[in-house]
């Protein structure tokens, strides 16, 4: 199968990529950056969707750019970047002669709302509640094709929690504080940290990506992109000390963490949600890091 990868380029683009260049399958970026192997944006825009079976859109400015100060421009720009580029790929998917069997979309869990006991399914309501939800709401929207064109193309959104890995993410942030042994819990340690494995988040998509077995639904298939063990943020901190053999015995305060990051952004850290993958365990995806302890000994080294 060819696949056509939105900001591919990206953490989970890079394995994405290695995983279906395993299985055989061809892929081509679409990228702010012309360069082999890619398209950009624009040339997407002005020739159209190149010919394709797959396509997934990981496009999105980086939300913990350490660079970056929260502002309006920033928020601005972590809205334009996801949903633009998915209007653009969708828009081109509908106006394209022989467009791909599947669509998949990578959004995330922020559209539900951050609880120390409700848990979350793919079936669960949602309304809008703050900045993230608003963000998800619109980006999952944009990615939307016309019912002429849902019919031939399956839809599939996966709403990814924190995305572990050893190449990039939260860990690339994380792993010298820990390293240091300055690594503690974020703010009382009690809320929720969803969290997956880029390794099983690529095989989630992957999976999503496969032909339809019957026609497609005119609504999106949703998965929820999150290991099933349910983890709080104090059990990831120990879990990842332990695993470095470092201390982790230094808590770092909500009003620091707000300070530093913009106490809109830090609710990413400071809060969290209990979402269960219960449609993903029903389509059969087999986990090859389901809890925290395989997971960190893979990315830290045993
Ligand atoms: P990355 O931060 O690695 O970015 C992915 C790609 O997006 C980049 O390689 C870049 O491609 C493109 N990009 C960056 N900034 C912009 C911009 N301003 N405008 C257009 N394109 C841009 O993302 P990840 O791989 O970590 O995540 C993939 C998707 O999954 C993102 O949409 C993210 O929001 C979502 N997600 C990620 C989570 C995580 O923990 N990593 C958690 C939940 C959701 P290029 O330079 O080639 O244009």
């Amino acid at each position: 199968m060819r696949v056509l990868i939105g900001g591919g380029s990206g953490f989970v683009g890079r394995e994405l990529t290695r995983l279906l260049r395993e299985k055989g399958h061809e892929v081509t970026l679409i990228s702010r950056q012309p360069g082999p192997g890619r398209i950009t944006w624009g040339e997407l825009e002005s020739g159209g969707l190149p010919p394709c079976e797959g396509a997934v859109n990981l496009a999105g400015e980086n939300l913990m750019n350490p660079l970056r100060w929260w502002n309006e421009s920033y928020k601005k720009d972590l809205f334009s970047s996801r949903i633009d580029t998915t209007k653009t790929l969708a828009q081109a998917i509908a106006a394209s002669p022989s467009p791909p069997h599947s669509w998949v979309l990578v959004s995330g869990v922020g559209c539900y709302k951050p609880s120390l006991t409700a848990e979350y399914t793919e079936d669960s309501e949602l309304t809008p509640f703050d900045l993230f939800s608003n963000l998800v709401k619109e980006w999952e929207a944009s990615a939307l094709l016309p019912e002429n064109v849902a019919k031939n193309t399956k839809q599939v959104v996966v709403r990814s929690g924190i995305v572990l890995g050893r190449d990039g993410g939260a860990m690339k942030q994380m792993l010298l504080p820990f390293w240091l042994g300055l690594g503690g819990t974020l703010g009382s340690g009690r809320q929720p940290f969803p969290w997956i494995h880029v390794s099983d988040l690529a095989g989630i998509i992957a999976h999503g990506l496969e032909p339809p077995a019957d026609s497609p639904s005119p609504v999106p298939h949703v998965f929820n992109g999150v290991a099933p063990a349910l983890n709080t943020n104090y059990e990831f901190t120990k879990e990842l000390g332990q695993v470095l053999r470092r201390p982790t015995i230094f808590p770092v305060p909500v009003f620091v963490l707000n300070a530093l990051m913009g106490s809109e952004r830090a609710v990413v850290l400071t809060q969290g949600q209990k979402v269960i993958p219960k449609r993903t365990l029903e389509a059969g995806f087999q986990y090859k890091y389901p809890d925290l302890t395989s997971a960190l000994k893979e990315i830290v080294g045993n």
